[in-house]
């Protein structure tokens, strides 16, 4: 289906609306990532309290914070459903760390790509395998960088269709909608935190700063990992 008539029949409806039109013209192939952040909550609960048939997947880097587990945790007891879970490879991490030791990523960004490569890109491409549509819970304002993309996208590297259903939400909308809706969220967001990743990459932000600026503080430029961005399919 071409994207423009795909936009078109999208446009004007609510969030579950789409949700539930794009699980029924992608069929068993319509994946939905979370990493238990604000907006991820609120899709997620979209998806299970609606019991919309879209697979909800995570990515396990296994450096991530207690508090993302506990709300991880937190989500499968109160919506009584499965989130798919993907690991990298133990050899690729064995190697990672026997040779480079469990910081290298503060060493270089090439360093850094590599473990994020590694611990994100190689899992994410087993979670998106056979996918055609992929639902995220990008932000138009979490960054400079994500306000030049569009709510939804053809991800040529990938060929499948991009969906962020929250892309034009503030982030007062979602943590109104979560309280709202007593959805399960990562404690870290009341202590300053934002943008939550891997516990040695990331820090709560300061009042003013970017919304993106505590992941991979120690680094300038683009704040992302590459699971967003063009050509991290053909990479792995
Ligand atoms: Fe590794 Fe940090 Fe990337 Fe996590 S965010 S995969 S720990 S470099």
């Amino acid at each position: 289906m071409k994207l423009k008539n795909l936009k078109d029949q999208l446009s004007g409806h609510s969030v579950s609306e789409n949700l539930k039109l794009l699980s029924g013209l992608f069929q068993g192939k319509t994946v939905f990532t979370t990493s238990f952040g604000a907006e991820d909550q609120v899709i997620t609960h979209f998806i299970f309290s609606e019991s919309i048939p879209i697979t909800v997947s995570t990515l396990d880097t296994g450096r991530l914070f207690r508090e993302t587990y506990d709300t991880f945790s937190n989500t499968i007891i109160k919506y009584r459903n499965k989130i798919r879970v993907y690991y990298p490879e133990r050899k690729d991490v064995e190697k990672l760390v026997t040779e480079k030791g469990p910081y290298s990523f503060y060493e270089s960004v090439e360093n850094r790509k590599e473990c994020c490569h590694i611990r994100k890109i190689i899992p994410l491409k087993h979670a998106l395998d056979g996918v055609e549509c992929w639902i995220s819970g990008i932000r138009a304002d979490q960054s400079g960088n994500r306000m030049n993309m569009d709510w939804l996208e053809y991800d040529e590297d990938r060929d499948l269709i991009k969906f962020y259903p929250l892309f034009s939400w503030s982030y007062d909308d979602v943590n109104k909608f979560l309280k709202e809706n007593n959805v399960p969220y990562n404690r870290l967001h009341d202590k300053g935190f934002v943008s939550i990743g891997c516990e040695p990459c990331t820090r709560a932000i300061l009042p003013g700063e970017d919304f993106r600026a505590g992941r991979w503080w120690w680094e300038n430029g683009k704040k992302e990992c590459g699971l967003h961005e063009k050509g991290a399919r053909r990479e792995a």
